[in-house]
C-alpha cells in the first residue's frame, strides 16, 4: 500500500513537472488547440495573384505586411483589407543593413537613426489607413532587424506607440507553446517558410503549436512566384489542410490572436 501511494505520489511529481510545458497557455476560441497565423511580407504579386484567393476560397484572413508598394496595386491591396486581412506596417522602403543584400545606400539601416525610422514608419501608418481605414496597424521589422544607424529603435518605438505590435524573423520551442497574453509585443516570433518549403514541414509546425497550446506564426515572402518562393501547390495544400482541420486549429490575424489572447488571459 505505501509503495502504491509512493509510486502514485511519484506520478504526480513527474505529471507537475511536465504540465507547465504540456497544458494550454491560451484558452483560443471554439476549443481550438492552436492559433495558426498567417503572415506575407513585401507587398508581393504573387501574394495578390496566388495567396488572396487561395486564403478567401477558405474564408481565412492573412496579415499582409507592406513596404515599397507599387501604384499598380494599390486598388488591390485596398480590395484585400476590405476582405478582411491585416495589412501592417513593413517600412516605406523596407531598409536593412548594407551588409544583409545590395541596396541603394541612401535606403540602407546604416543611413538612419532612429528619430528618421520613426518617421518613416509613421508615414507608412499613413498609406495603410489610406488603404484600410484603420487608426493602428502592427509591424514587422524589415529584414527582421530593429537597427538604424546601429542604434535599436525598438525602445523609442515602443515609447511612441507607432505600431500596436513588431513581428520579427525567428522563433523558439517555446513560442510553440507561448501564453500569448503574455507575449512582448514588441518581440513578436515568427518561422520563415521559403524554397523548398513543403505543405508537411508547414503542418508540422502547426502540430508543435497544437502540442503546447500556443500558436505558430508563419512568415512567407513569394508564393509561387517573386522571391523566397514557397511554391503555390504546397501553400495551397497547406491552406486546404487547414481548412479540414478548422475544429482544432484557429487561422486568424496577428492582431486577431493577439486581441484575442489578451482579451482571454
Ligand atoms: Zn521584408
Amino acid at each position: 500500500m505505501m509503495r502504491a501511494m509512493f509510486l502514485q505520489a511519484a506520478a504526480l511529481c513527474v505529471l507537475a513537472a511536465v504540465a507547465p510545458t504540456a497544458v494550454a497557455q491560451t484558452r483560443w476560441p471554439n476549443g481550438a488547440k492552436a492559433t495558426v497565423v498567417l503572415t506575407y511580407d513585401d507587398a508581393l504579386a504573387s501574394q495578390l495573384d496566388h495567396v488572396v484567393p487561395a486564403l478567401d476560397a477558405e474564408g481565412f484572413k492573412g496579415t499582409f505586411f507592406l513596404a515599397n508598394v507599387q501604384q499598380a496595386h494599390v486598388d488591390r491591396w485596398r480590395k484585400v483589407a476590405a476582405g478582411g486581412h491585416e495589412l501592417g506596417n513593413h517600412t516605406v522602403f523596407h531598409a536593412c543593413s548594407k551588409t544583409s543584400y545590395p541596396a541603394d545606400p541612401r535606403y540602407v539601416s546604416e543611413a538612419y537613426t532612429p528619430a528618421s525610422m520613426l518617421r518613416e514608419i509613421e508615414q507608412q501608418n499613413v498609406l495603410l489607413h489610406a488603404l484600410d481605414g484603420r487608426q493602428s496597424h502592427g509591424m514587422a521589422t524589415p529584414c527582421g532587424q530593429s537597427l538604424a544607424g546601429g542604434a535599436d529603435y525598438l525602445d523609442d518605438l515602443r515609447r511612441a506607440r507607432l505600431v500596436t505590435y513588431v513581428r520579427g524573423v525567428v522563433d523558439t520551442p517555446d513560442d510553440a507553446r507561448a501564453n500569448v497574453a503574455k507575449v512582448d509585443p514588441m518581440h513578436i516570433p515568427a518561422r520563415g517558410f521559403g524554397e523548398g518549403a513543403t505543405a508537411e514541414k508547414m503542418i508540422a509546425y502547426v502540430r508543435e503549436a497544437e502540442q503546447g497550446g500556443g500558436w505558430a506564426v508563419f512568415l512567407f515572402h513569394g508564393v509561387g512566384g517573386d522571391y523566397l518562393a514557397v511554391p503555390d501547390a504546397e501553400h495551397r495544400k497547406f491552406v486546404a489542410w487547414l481548412a479540414a482541420h478548422r475544429g482544432e486549429v484557429w487561422v486568424t490575424t496577428l492582431q486577431g490572436a493577439l486581441d484575442w489572447a489578451k482579451a482571454h488571459p
